[in-house]
């Protein structure tokens, strides 16, 4: 029940704690250790420590490492499932996805370990380059410093450990408060898989604290960070010099045009809107469909959601669950009663039911409502009319935000078109903006982030490149 610190390889009690509760009961279920000042200080020393160690290590090693680590979540998949479903509040069948998704995050890393090199370059290209071998060589950063939040609790905690490690780096992890246990799991993990005494560390604790405490200290080189835009600014202007990746929030949008697999769009977004009540940072929150297909696609729309099924996260029965915190319940509920005194019409869901809000399905949601204009980061989207693909367009692109968009199209001139113009990080033709694959390269413009994850793109931000000219 009492939990401890992982910090160069042992663990470590902490002096203060602070309740666990799950999303959905209530009830607490763990007690979870609050890092302090030298706590942090320790952990980033031997981060530091195990530098040498990791840098040194063969790349077939690393490789060999993340392999084994990924053989044991595997191994050890259902236990893993209820701890993301126990602590997330996530429906127990969409955490086993997570687990799975994490499995194939850690084999990434594994095989990129093995494909970390730079390039020769051709200096005679330049008169007064003769005579000169020049080539690149990508080094590790050394200590990096992981800021993870609670929505995938293992699979974001491996985009971040994964690249790391597969680069010959050093992590001190900080996991959200809500969700510290999978961090621990994996802490668990990496010690059977042989991760070196200190190239992993685990601490918890206040975001405002630990967090900072990282971002400010000189011997974290990088700082790769998920999370809410606000946070992530504020990491941004406060690190100086150091690396930071940033993967913020986006309010997320499909285009359907009149040409669209009605059928397959809608069952798609049902899952892009709903899945982990919409707890996603690529969920589905504004659908614009062309006047033609309009009132069919929402009439299937809410036929399709009507249908998920509440409960507890660890029901194989439950489609969605309680929200993380009933502050957020409440948060999402007074957002959907601003946008209907701005006269929009909840077709469906619109209450809870105690902490789980139902599926939510808005129309006639005008650009400057929060639940349009800002991040919902819950069950609810809403669905606009439109003449065109064109004018739908304009309407993505109108947002702060800029992480992924999907266009439903056969019209490949406008799908192209789409692609061009849409500005955002990336653009999925005939899906949702939820799609994504661990291995693609993913990432914001706007205030949804700088930087690139997915593995080998994770790695690039997490090395330094470094250029040797030998003359002959
Ligand atoms: P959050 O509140 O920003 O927290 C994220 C992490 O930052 C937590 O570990 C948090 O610690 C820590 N933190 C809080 N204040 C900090 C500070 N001042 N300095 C340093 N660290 C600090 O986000 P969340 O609610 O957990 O997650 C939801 C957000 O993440 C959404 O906006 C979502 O879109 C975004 N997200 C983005 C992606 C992506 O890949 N683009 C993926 C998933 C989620 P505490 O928990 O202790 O406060």
């Amino acid at each position: 029940m009492k939990k401890s610190f992982f910090i160069g390889g042992e663990w470590v009690e902490g002096t203060a704690h602070a309740p666990l509760y799950a999303p959905y009961s209530g009830e607490v279920i763990a007690e979870i250790p609050l890092a302090d000042a030298e706590t942090v200080n320790t952990a980033i020393a031997k981060a530091e420590a195990a530098r040498i160690e990791m840098r040194q290590m063969p790349a077939h090693q690393r490789g060999a490492i993340l392999n084994k680590i990924a053989d044991i979540i595997a191994r050890r998949s259902e236990e893993a499932a209820k701890i993301i479903a126990l602590e997330a509040g996530k429906p127990i069948k969409t955490a086993r996805g997570e687990v799975a998704r994490t499995i194939q995050t850690y084999r990434f890393a594994a095989e990129e370990a093995k494909r970390i090199h730079g390039e020769v370059i051709p200096l005679d290209a330049a008169p007064g380059g003769e005579g000169r071998l020049a080539y690149t060589v990508r080094e590790p950063l050394g200590v990096i410093g992981a800021i993870t939040p609670f929505n995938f609790p293992m699979n974001l905690v491996a985009h971040k450990v994964g690249p790391a490690l597969a680069a010959g780096n050093t992590v001190v992890l900080k996991p959200a408060s809500q969700t510290p246990l999978s961090s621990f799991f994996l802490a668990e993990v990496a010690e059977e898989a042989g991760v070196p005494a200190g190239a992993l560390n685990v601490v918890t604790g206040g975001g405002a604290t630990v967090g900072d405490q990282l971002v400010l200290d000189p011997r974290v080189k990088a700082i790769t960070f998920t999370g809410s835009p606000a946070v992530g600014i504020g990491i941004r202007n406060r690190a100086g010099l150091k690396r930071v990746t940033l993967e913020l929030g986006s309010n997320s949008a499909v285009i359907i045009d009149r040409d669209a697999n009605l059928e397959e769009a809608v069952a798609r977004s049902v899952f892009g809107a709903f899945a982990y009540s919409g707890q996603v940072c690529i969920s589905v929150q504004r659908i614009y469909v062309v006047d033609e297909v309009y009132e069919a696609f929402v009439d299937a729309l809410v036929t399709e959601a009507a249908k998920l099924r509440g409960g507890d996260p660890l029901s194989e029965d439950a489609d969605y669950s309680a929200m993380i915190t009933p502050k957020e319940t409440e948060r999402t509920l007074n957002w959907i009663h601003e946008a209907q005194e701005h006269g929009a019409e909840v077709l469906l869901g619109g209450q809870a039911d105690g902490r789980v809000l139902q599926p939510t399905i808005l129309t006639g949601v005008p650009a400057h409502a929060k639940v349009s204009c800002q991040e919902v980061f819950g069950p609810v989207v809403l669905v606009n009319r439109v003449s065109s693909v064109e004018e739908a367009i304009g309407y993505v692109n109108d947002s702060k935000f800029g992480l992924q968009a999907g266009v439903y199209t056969n019209n490949l001139s406008l799908a192209l078109k789409a692609a061009e113009e849409l500005h955002v990080g990336g653009v999925m033709i005939n899906d949702i903006p939820t799609f994504r694959v661990d291995q693609m390269p993913y990432g914001g413009v706007k205030e949804s982030g700088m930087g690139r994850e997915g593995v080998k793109y994770a790695i690039e931000e997490l090395t330094e490149m470094k250029l040797i000219v030998i003359k002959k």
